[in-house]
């Protein structure tokens, strides 16, 4: 790490071209209205389901991840933007949202009653570019707080369920497991271990490693070679206690109730060492090896892991920009102007400005695009077509003498109008209201 600081940090030649980080991208504009859109959307079902956002820093102590994800997790061990400031604190960049919402939540005496949380935002993960996995994304989390009955993990999976629809994503699937409680944990962990011994000459190095860091984690290897062995593991189900049994199966019968199809893969272990009993994925076979759109579970040792008191957990992140690429962008909304205002001559354009303003505070909906810069009728025209724009508004000197404003369509044949300053404002709500119940 200290050598990439130095390597990064040195001075770049005068002449070279800057870019973005590998794996850090910019949104430009023609994609920022999907953003807004998906996270809008899924913002007002948040709302519809009273979970209320929660912001914390971008930066955190590096032990926070370190007590949370756990030191032998690949994030924690070869993933993570660290560094020293310049006061020599060891910090980190997130590279997800979970222990954020725990330590904050500790630190402000959030826990004196359930919570529904929820937060947007980039995560930062140094892990090898490629098709939906970036070195900064997004991911919208959910995290509920004080709530240990299956209802809840019910909720939060009715909630994923809903979103999907209003995305108008149906082609997702959900894969569930239950983790047991700690005591079960345990015992399963002895018997995945005396199972995977009889196989270590097959295991790739990664594996015969995490046999003694972290071995519920070779179920998630995705390693091809490693899939028979997996298959043939025992099966945690097997060694759930009664409460953990319990609390499953009527998260199951919940599901089956609400008509929410799921398959249970005992091989489900999520990547994150703090889960216990539900564990869940939604996955898409739509993205190539970058299936899992959104992913999440119970964890209710954490809390008091990082020095809270006990406290039950739930939650799930999803990636936006997995989510993003399924999309169809037919159902985008887009950010193109209603109105297109040409002003040509000494005075029209600064009357114009003045009557745009007057337009945007009595029509909060319009979108109107003033044209600065100048230049002739016919160039001011090419770009209002080029914007997008439905109508254009036309002021001139012969309009600015008679009191009208010039009104012609964009997009199809249509006279021009002359509508008397006066009458503007009531032109332009009808029109709107035309566009807002044709979409
Ligand atoms: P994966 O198995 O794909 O690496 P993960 O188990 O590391 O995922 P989580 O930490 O549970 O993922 O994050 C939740 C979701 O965030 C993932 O399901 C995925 O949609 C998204 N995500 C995780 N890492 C990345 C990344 N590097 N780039 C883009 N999206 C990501
Ligand atoms: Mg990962």
């Amino acid at each position: 790490m200290t050598q990439e600081l130095t390597t990064s940090a040195a001075t770049p030649d005068s002449t070279e071209l800057l870019r973005a980080v590998r794996g850090m991208h910019d949104i430009l504009p023609i994609h920022s209205a999907r953003w807004q859109w998906l996270e809008h959307q899924t913002q007002l079902l948040l709302h519809a389901y009273g979970y209320q956002e929660i912001r914390t820093p971008l930066v955190e102590m590096t032990a926070l991840f370190c007590r949370s994800i756990g030191n032998v997790t690949d994030i924690v061990a070869k993933e993570m933007y660290q560094f020293s400031d310049r006061g020599g604190d060891d910090l980190s960049l997130r590279p997800e949202g979970t222990a954020s919402c725990v330590r904050a939540a500790i630190e402000h005496g959030l826990f004196n009653q359930p919570q529904r949380l929820w937060y947007m935002g980039p995560m930062f993960r140094r892990e090898r570019p490629q098709r939906g996995r970036f070195r900064q994304f997004h991911q919208i989390g959910v995290e509920t707080f004080g709530l240990s009955g299956p209802d809840i993990d019910l909720e939060i999976l009715l909630f994923t369920k809903r979103l999907w629809e209003v995305l108008q994503l149906p082609n997702l699937q959900l894969e569930i497991n239950s983790l047991g409680d700690p005591a079960d944990r345990v015992h399963y962990r002895t018997a995945l271990v005396n199972y995977l011994q009889q196989h270590y000459d097959s295991l790739d190095e990664d594996s015969q490693q995490r046999l003694i860091t972290n071995p519920l984690r070779i179920l998630d290897s995705k390693n091809p070679a490693l899939a028979p062995i997996i298959a043939a593991a025992p099966s945690v189900l097997e060694y759930l206690g009664d409460e953990a049994r319990a609390h499953f199966n009527t998260l199951c019968r919940g599901l089956e109730r609400a008509g929410v199809t799921y398959t249970i893969n005992p091989r489900l272990v999520r990547g994150l060492d703090y889960y216990n009993r539900t564990v869940f994925e939604w996955i898409t076979t739509e993205l190539g090896a970058q299936g899992t759109v959104c992913a999440g579970g119970r964890y209710d040792g954490l809390v008091e892991q990082l020095g809270g008191r006990s406290t039950p957990a739930v939650g799930f992140a999803l990636g936006v920009e997995r989510l993003l690429e399924l999309l169809d962008p037919a159902f985008i909304e887009n950010h193109a102007p209603d109105v297109y205002f040409v002003a040509v001559g000494e005075q029209a354009p600064i009357e114009a400005l003045l009557i745009a303003d007057r337009l945007r505070r009595e029509l909060p909906h319009l979108r109107l695009l003033n044209h600065c810069g100048g230049g002739s009728f016919k160039s001011q025209f090419k770009k209002a077509d080029k914007s997008g724009a439905q109508w254009a508004l036309i002021l001139g000197d012969d309009e600015l003498t008679k009191g009208v404003i010039g009104m012609k369509t964009l997009r199809g044949e249509a006279q021009q109008l002359q509508i008397p300053v006066a009458e503007l404002t009531a032109q332009l709500d009808q029109l709107l209201r035309a566009r807002v119940s044709t979409i």
